[in-house]
């Protein structure tokens, strides 16, 4: 791969060097506290690196989505107390991202010392990818570092703009670890086993083609099956279908069969009268009318983790139920299960995907977690991400 790590930045030495992080600290917050500090604790590792080399950093993100104007519940500064304890060192604060203040802020810097700029989608110059905007960013740094792999597929002026702006440009660690990782999916050690599912054919049908003439099998669930069976004919009841993705979904299909790869549908469905907690529900083969399919059935998810035993690398994206009800969640739970369990290299991408392999307890024997949502999936599908090209050029 062309994109120059961080080792490549310490092996330069960046002792006294202002070094511009793009990290992604997108963290929930309520009542001015952090919730689930994830995000914050995967950009440590980077930051800390630059920091021991003598770096003197500025650590710029997102949160939420201010549309270009100041909101206050959006500010990164319940974020410094947060990342300082992680760090181990003191993290100032700087109120906005560009100008005179964070200028300031960061001639301030002495070697070894970091401070958090406030939200870069404060100003509409971030995502609109403005060229004054990206000038005024680039106008903090010497070194350019990109470790917020989620927003690498967008072009904003704090992925893509301001880096050819910078002398020196590398990825964070998180972000080269996002690469390796879903390169392994690119080109992976076969067999190749995809598992899909989540609620749309349509947010996910461009990795559906992407991986139908590439996967050795692909196995779909989650509601994005029943607009499958729908094409077929098959009865779906009140399923969650998609009419208007009929047809790509056809196409998917015949595409399957022509490449005389394996495409699995679900054999056997939970069923419920009510997308809710408590409402009946029961074991069916065929969708009977009125009913709503709300998780793969046990033969279906059996047939699943038999197929991740016998994969040598398996890259799951979306649950194959209604995950968040407890009644529906049995069939990710298997198939989540069956990955933690399978000796094959183990990519879980999405949010929903990587939440419920959290709840399930099984993260810790995946191989990788992808971060980067959309990220990832235009990645797999071969597409160029603004944020990784920008640098490797
Ligand atoms: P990811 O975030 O992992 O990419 P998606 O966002 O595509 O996954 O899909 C997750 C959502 O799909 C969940 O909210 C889940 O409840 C929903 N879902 C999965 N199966 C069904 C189903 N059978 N009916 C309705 N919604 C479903
Ligand atoms: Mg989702």
């Amino acid at each position: 791969m062309a994109v120059p790590g961080v080792d490549a930045l310490l092996a330069e030495g960046v002792k006294g060097k202002r070094v511009f992080v793009r990290a992604d600290l997108n963290v929930p917050l309520q009542q001015g506290e952090v919730g689930d500090d994830t995000r914050i604790r995967a950009s440590a590792p980077t930051l800390r690196r630059l920091l021991e080399a003598g770096a003197r950093v500025a650590v710029a993100s997102h949160l939420g989505r201010p549309k270009g104007r100041r909101v206050t519940e959006m500010s990164l500064r319940p974020v410094a107390p947060r990342l300082a304890e992680l760090l181990g060192t003191g993290v100032s604060f700087c109120e906005d991202c560009v100008g005179e203040s964070a200028e300031q802020a960061v001639a301030d810097l002495g070697d070894g010392q970091i401070v958090l700029l406030e939200n870069l989608r404060f100003h509409p110059g971030e995502t609109d990818n403005d060229p004054d905007f990206a000038r005024a960013l680039a106008a903090l740094a010497d070194v350019y570092v990109n470790d917020a792999f989620g927003t690498a597929h967008r072009a904003h002026a704090s992925t893509a703009g301001m880096v050819p702006l910078v002398g020196r440009a590398a990825a964070g660690d998180l972000l080269l670890a996002e690469l390796e990782h879903l390169e392994v999916v690119r080109k992976p050690r076969r067999p190749l086993l995809a598992i899909l599912g989540g609620n749309k054919v349509s947010t996910k049908i461009g990795v559906l083609e992407a991986l139908v003439g590439h996967a050795d099998v692909l196995a779909v669930g989650g509601a994005m099956a029943y607009t499958f069976l729908a094409s077929r004919g098959e009865p779906v009841g009140n399923s969650l279908i998609e009419e208007d993705q009929m047809d790509a979904a056809a196409r998917v299909t015949r595409a399957a069969k022509e490449t005389g790869h394996e495409f699995m549908l679900p054999i056997d469905h939970v069923v419920a009268e009510t997308i809710e907690a408590g409402a009946p529900s029961r074991i069916v083969s065929d969708i009977p009318d009125g009913w709503i399919g709300v998780d793969i059935g046990p033969a279906t998810a059996r047939a699943y983790a038999e197929q991740a035993a016998s994969a040598n690398t398996v890259f799951m994206n979306g649950p194959m139920g209604v995950y968040e009800v407890k009644e529906f969640a049995l069939g990710t739970q298997r198939v989540a299960e069956a990955l933690a369990g399978t000796d094959a290299i183990t990519v879980v991408g999405g949010g929903d995907s990587v939440a419920a392999a959290n709840e399930m307890g099984v993260t810790d024997r995946i191989t990788h977690l992808s971060t980067g949502g959309g990220a990832s999936l235009e990645y797999i599908q071969g597409l160029e991400l603004p944020g990784v090209a920008a640098l490797e050029s």
